[in-house]
Order: structure tokens, then sequence, then C-alpha cells
């Protein structure tokens, strides 16, 4: 869609109709997902809140200003993918037929891995104090995050996140369809992460199969603590590394256990004889 734009209004105003389009789209997920949980069903949500507590207005409005100033930089990464594609650099191509439906999808698989892997190591660097300063304290201001904190970055930070995308389209065929259904999970998949209360079920960080995947638990603990979960999607490199916080699972399990208890039978009253 932005090379459409680009070609249609140029790169300038290219540029600003992609910005308010990847604002937009943020703020359509984050919105719906803040509305749902912080206004409308706040109370009967609560019981999956991981940190009890809810963040003051000024915290939420910083990291919407954050993130609108990361809205306008992962488009002008998105104009200058559009001017090495013009160039001939890119491996993106048009045609899904040129490689096969079964690919496409692979591809899509193939790019969280690859995404999921530069996160980590990447992240990780911030976190050592030169970098941390410049590059990554904006992110942790939101100690207690929204979903509103998906895309509030230091406008720095944010061109290392976008960094990714040039990376990929420069070496792996990949077609506009998987780039499309991978920043659209890449998002729901942040802002899960952000989102402050617990949803997946009891049991989960547990699962041979579902542990593999990270949890709002996971990435929350991240914003209060710093040291432990560096991890995007996949709790690979934190397994496998030992940087996942030693009590991530007990914490999980002790979130889900106010929803057992929320949801256990009241005790009967027993009437006096
Ligand atoms: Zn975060
Ligand atoms: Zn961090």
């Amino acid at each position: 869609m932005l090379f459409t734009l680009i070609e249609k209004f140029g790169i300038l105003s290219g540029w600003a109709l992609s910005s308010f389009f990847v604002f937009a789209r943020y703020a359509a997920f984050a919105g719906l997902a803040f509305t749902v949980f912080y206004i409308f069903w706040r109370k009967q949500f609560q019981y999956a809140r991981i940190q009890l507590r809810f963040p003051k207005a000024t915290k939420i409005r910083f990291e919407i200003m954050h993130s609108l100033v990361t809205a306008g930089v992962f488009a002008g990464m998105g104009v200058l993918i559009y001017l090495l594609h013009q160039a001939g650099y890119t491996r993106i191509y048009r045609e899904v037929a040129q490689f096969g439906w079964a690919y496409l999808i692979i591809s899509f698989f193939v790019l969280t891995i690859i995404h999921d892997t530069y996160f980590y190591w990447m992240h990780r660097l911030m976190h050592h104090p030169p970098f941390f300063k410049v590059l990554h304290r904006v992110h942790h201001v939101s100690n207690n995050p929204t979903p509103w904190a998906a895309l509030s970055f230091h406008p720095l930070e944010a061109i290392v996140e976008i960094a990714i995308i040039p990376l990929i389209v420069l070496t792996v065929p990949i077609h506009p369809l998987a780039l499309i259904a991978f920043s659209t999970w890449s998002l729901s998949f942040n802002i899960l992460g952000h989102l402050g209360f617990e949803l997946f079920p009891e049991g989960f960080v547990k699962h041979p199969f579902w542990k593999w995947f990270n949890t709002s638990t996971h990435h929350n603990m991240h914003h209060s603590r710093s040291n432990c979960n560096y991890g995007l999607y996949y709790n690979f490199w934190d397994r496998m590394l030992g940087t996942n916080a030693p009590d991530y699972e007990q914490t999980f399990e002790e979130v889900k256990s106010r929803a057992e208890i929320r949801s256990a039978p009241k005790p009967q009253k027993t009437i006096p004889i």
C-alpha cells in the first residue's frame, strides 16, 4: 500500500499519508484493547490484572505521543524500502505464482522466527547502560504498560526496531502479503504483551507446546523489573539462555489463581436454626 501511495502522491505526501495509516492502525488495535480492558469491562477483568494498580493518565499520554513519532519513523523506513526497491536491491516479488502459496505461508512463519531472534539480541544489547540511556529508557518509562506502549519508543529505538524489515527485504524473497500478515501479527502480539491483563489459560506456561510462546505476564514482568524476559513472540531464547525471570511461571499461575477464586462457587449462607 505504501508503494501505491508514493507512486500516486510522491515521496513526501506518500510518507505523510503512510505515517497517518501506521498510527491509525496502531490506534485502532490499541484503542480497542484499551476500551475493552481499561474502560468498559475494567471491573469484570480485574481478576486477570497482572499489576493490580493502574497507570496514571500522564503515562498513557506519554505512550501515545511517542507512538505518534514512531509511526513517522516506521513510514520513513517504508519510503527507504521503496527507494531500494526502485533501485532493484530488494527481493520483494509481486506475483504469488513466482514462489507459490506454500512458500508465501512458510515465509510468514520464518519472518516471525527471524524477527524474534533479532529482537532478543537487540533488546539485550539495549539493556546495557550506555545503550539503555539513549535508546531504550523511553520504552521503560512504562513500568506498568498499557496497550498504548506498543510503539512507545525513542525515535532512535524506533529505527533500530524497524531495521529488521530492510534486512529481510534485502535478503529473503518476500511477497507484500507476507509482510502485511507479519506486521499485523507483530502489532497484535505487541499489544498483547503490553495489555496488562493475562488472558492465556492456567497451565499455559507449563504446556509442552504453548510454553514456547510468550505471555502478557512475561513482558509485563520485563517492564516492572528490566533485568529478565527479553523475548518477543517465542519463549525460546529466554529459556535457552536462562533469562526468564526465575518466578515467571509462579507469577503467571498466581494471576490465574485469582481467576479461580473468582469463579469458585460462593459459600452457601447458613440459616441459623
Ligand atoms: Zn515493552
Ligand atoms: Zn526492555
